[in-house]
């Protein structure tokens, strides 16, 4: 597959192609592992880059990585992903026509692709007896606590992976961002891994600024609209525990001129679609949504979610914020809780029939409402959730710095200042932060961002494909005057260099 100039060693690749000069945590131990032939199970946290774990084994694997992947939607932006790093790939699934269907599954059967993704759902039929005939040489499960009962996520057709690994005879690597010991050994067993290598990272997001604040002590909605407002012209997502009231929420936003859509699982699914492309396009700014709203996005540069209502539980709460900062770049999470929340919650349960589950559902509310009302680290307790220890965070809870929600929007109203909470912690690791940029910085940074929105447009892929913030952040930084300069900024590889990089740098030269 690869000729004698192709980069050989996984430091290469990390280079040249991906742009990147240091593996994250955990990401070695796992490639590691896959290229040693291995089964592998890696538990680590949203953001913390549990993809590159197999993209670039892809590069140097003997054949095909075939990807389960749980949702349409997602797979699309995973593709767009992969392809512009420069990896032959396609994704087969419900949506192709025929013709190309049958093109796809030639190409897949021949060995022309490095990557393959497929949903599980199209593991029924003819697609698993073809599968069976292509040259494989590592089966991939992300989400892969969709398979379990356990987790907070189920997803009946993951079932439909079980026996799939015996017989494609490859070694599985399975990917998630959930923790707890009951669902890796439910993934462990239901996969019917063999000896597995296994990489837990740690769970802890420092770039998440988490606050909790009572309901009833100030008016939720006004509070709400001034901490969208102190991120005005970033994403963010507000959550809501019912339709109704993510209606109520969406209407008082935008009558208050906030850029701003719902998401619920009862929008007709035209709408639904919409509303989902228009906030991963940064068409606006604010998803307001139920928890049906989550796992079909993959945007990473979610500055902020509030929860205008508690979850159902820790984990939940945990995978919710998760979806903020996972650029690495400082996010705000404010939760607002109440007593009449956890009620809310046990009303919904009278539909459970299993007198256990029930119980042990309802428990899980008041075990997150009492770790809320705990005086305590935020992150400590939430990392606790998965049998992590870690210091007091110091920096990044509204517990440790004192500083509580509404005391914190009156400082950034005094300061007059549209930036967020930082996390001093991640900023001294990023080295850069939207939220300090002098009017000069500001100024090349969204002609950057209007550069990079051209290129998405003409390509038909969300912004953070061309780049993500972060890396536009670092130009800002680094002001990079030739395409070597341009090379050593992380996140740009040889083929976004090849296919951007004249592109950015006009615009770095007249910034
Ligand atoms: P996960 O699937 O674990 O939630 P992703 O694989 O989507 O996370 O990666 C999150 C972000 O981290 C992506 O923008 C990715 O490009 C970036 N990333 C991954 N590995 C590295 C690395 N070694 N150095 C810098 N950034 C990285
Ligand atoms: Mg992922
Ligand atoms: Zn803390």
């Amino acid at each position: 597959m690869s000729d004698a100039s192709d980069p050989t060693s996984p430091e290469d690749i990390l280079r040249e192609v991906f742009g990147y000069s240091e593996f994250r945590p955990g990401q070695r131990e796992v490639i590691d592992a896959v290229l040693a032939g291995r089964d592998c199970i890696a538990l680590m946290p949203t953001g913390a880059g549990k993809s590159l774990t197999y993209q670039l084994p892809a590069r140097l694997l003997n054949g095909t990585v075939l990807v389960i992947s749980p949702l349409i939607s997602l797979m699309k932006d995973q593709v767009d992903a992969v392809a512009a790093l420069g990896f032959r790939v396609a994704a087969i699934n419900s949506t192709l026509d025929p013709d190309e269907r049958r093109e796809r599954l030639n190409g897949f059967r021949a060995g022309a692709y490095e990557l393959v993704f497929v949903a599980p759902e199209a593991l029924d039929g003819s697609l698993r007896e073809i599968v069976l005939q292509c040259p494989i040489a590592l089966l991939v499960v992300d989400e892969a606590h969709c398979i379990s009962q356990w987790g907070h996520d189920f997803r009946p057709s993951y079932r439909r992976l079980q026996g799939l690994k015996l017989d494609l005879d490859v070694p599985v690597l399975a990917l998630t961002a959930t923790a707890t010991r009951a669902v890796a050994r439910d993934i462990l067993r239901q996969l019917g891994m063999r000896k597995p290598a296994g990489f837990k990272g740690s769970f802890f997001r420092p770039n998440l600024r988490i606050g909790v604040r009572k309901k009833g002590e100030g008016d939720t909605r006004r509070e709400i609209l001034a901490l969208v407002r102190s991120h005005a012209g970033t994403s963010g997502i507000v959550y809501c525990q019912s339709r109704k009231g993510v209606e109520q929420m969406t209407d008082f936003l935008v009558k208050s001129g906030v850029k701003a859509v719902a998401y619920h699982a009862g929008l007709e699914p035209d709408e639904r679609a919409r509303n989902q492309n228009a906030f991963k396009r940064d068409d606006v700014d604010v998803v307001v949504a139920t928890v049906a709203f989550g796992m079909g996005i993959d945007k990473s540069n979610v500055r902020f979610v509030i929860h205008r209502d508690m979850p159902k539980d820790l984990e939940s709460w945990y995978q919710e914020i998760g979806r903020a900062g996972r650029d690495g770049l400082p996010s705000d999470c404010v939760l607002f809780y109440s007593w009449a929340d956890v009620k809310l919650h046990e009303r919904f349960l009278d539909r459970v029939e299993d007198d256990a589950l029930r119980a042990r559902t309802h428990a899980a509310t008041v075990a997150l409402f009492n770790a809320v009302e705990r005086a305590a680290c935020r992150h400590q307790v939430l990392v606790a959730h998965f049998d992590e220890v870690i210091a007091a965070c110091g920096d990044a809870c509204d517990h440790c710095t004192g500083e509580s929600v509404p005391s914190r929007l009156a400082g950034a109203h005094e300061r007059e200042s549209t930036s967020s909470w930082r996390a001093p912690r991640e900023k001294a690791r990023a080295g850069v932060d939207a939220g300090t940029l002098s009017a000069d910085e500001r100024e090349l940074f969204d002609a950057l961002r209007a550069r990079r929105r051209e290129l998405a447009d003409k390509a038909g892929v969300p912004a953070y494909i061309v780049f993500g913030d972060k890396v536009l952040l670092e130009m800002v930084a680094r002001r990079p005057g030739t395409l070597d300069e341009l090379l050593d900024v992380p996140g740009v590889g040889q083929a976004k260099l090849e296919r951007y990089g004249d592109e950015f740098l006009k615009v770095l030269g007249s910034g």
